[in-house]
């Protein structure tokens, strides 16, 4: 089988391109002539690769390029397309693939065939430093799309996905400048840093949307995730639930958190965090 591996996130496409050789001769592709490519572009000229050298399998990194990519190459290659898998398993009638439903409580299993195309979340396979494999070059045909401004909204540079430790913040902060707690506890941790609920991003804007982790916001799967002041709803949960250890902090004892966490603290945040930083 011959599977090809690629995210534009250099840590993914490592995850990703180790995951394709496991399942037969990996591919990977060279972007260096469409530098500049919008999705659709990138999506045909990969199409055109994976027809030229009976590629079977996809399998791209779900960065916020790799989603928008994956449904449009399925598109041009008549292909079914999972998103965000969780495993990969090889068989006689072709692939099965595993990937959650229902806000992370089920998980489904799809036949999807022998030909495919798949995301995978950052974390969900293990990287190797160098997984060899065959490098296509993708045509460098003009964009179809012209960009003639760029906004910016979020710190692109800022990456929840890959952070070791999360503090996450929620409305149980009473105000905007007491993320400095959070802050403060993060700094403490190698590879520290600080998510939020959506309502902490969307309604209050106390932080940007790239700390909104959950169903609508990012997917984290830290080492340790300390929710803060976070009640639990099931769209959090969402985003959360593959983290390694879940510490809460919360000053109800119901409080769904409690229900996924590994760790809880029934408390005030504001006594609980400047402790735990003390204490690291
Ligand atoms: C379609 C849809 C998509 C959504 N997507 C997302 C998503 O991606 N991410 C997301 O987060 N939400 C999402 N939501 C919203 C979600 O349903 C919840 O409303 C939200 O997660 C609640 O945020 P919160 O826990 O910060 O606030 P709250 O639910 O208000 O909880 C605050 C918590 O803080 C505790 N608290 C208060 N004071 C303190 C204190 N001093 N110390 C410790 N604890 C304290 C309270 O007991 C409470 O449990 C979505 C909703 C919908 C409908």
């Amino acid at each position: 089988m011959k599977v090809l591996g690629w995210s534009d996130d250099d840590a993914l496409c490592m995850q990703v391109r180790k995951e394709a050789g496991e399942h037969g001769d990996e591919f990977q592709v060279d972007r260096s002539g469409q530098p500049d490519a919008d999705p659709s572009t990138i999506a045909a000229a990969m199409a055109a690769v994976v027809q030229e050298h009976g590629i079977d399998v996809v399998l791209l990194g779900a960065s916020k390029l790799g989603k928008d990519v994956a449904p449009r190459l399925a598109a041009h290659l008549d292909w079914p397309y999972a998103a965000e898998v969780q495993s990969i398993e090889a068989g006689a009638d072709g692939l099965t693939v595993q990937r959650m439903v229902l806000s992370g409580n089920s998980m489904a299993t799809y036949t999807v065939g022998k030909n495919a195309v798949l995301t995978a979340t950052p974390g969900t396979f293990e990287a190797e430093d160098d997984v060899g494999g065959t490098e296509l070059a993708l045509s460098g045909e003009a964009s179809t799309v012209q960009v003639v401004e760029t906004r910016g909204t979020a710190d692109h540079s800022f990456d929840l996905s890959s952070a070791d430790y999360v503090v996450g913040v929620g409305r149980g902060f009473k105000a905007q400048e007491d993320i400095a707690l959070a802050e403060a506890l993060a700094g403490k941790l190698p590879g520290g840093a600080v998510g939020c609920s959506r309502p902490v991003a969307a309604d209050l804007k106390w932080l940007g949307e790239e700390h909104w982790m959950g169903l609508s916001g990012h997917e984290i799967k830290p080492k340790v995730y300390f929710a803060a002041g976070v009640s639990g709803q099931i769209q959090h949960v969402a985003g959360i639930r593959g983290s390694k250890i879940i510490v809460a902090v919360n000053t109800n004892k119901d409080a769904p958190i409690f229900q996924v966490a590994d760790y809880g603290i029934v408390g005030d945040l504001y006594k609980v965090l400047p402790k735990l930083t003390e204490l690291l």
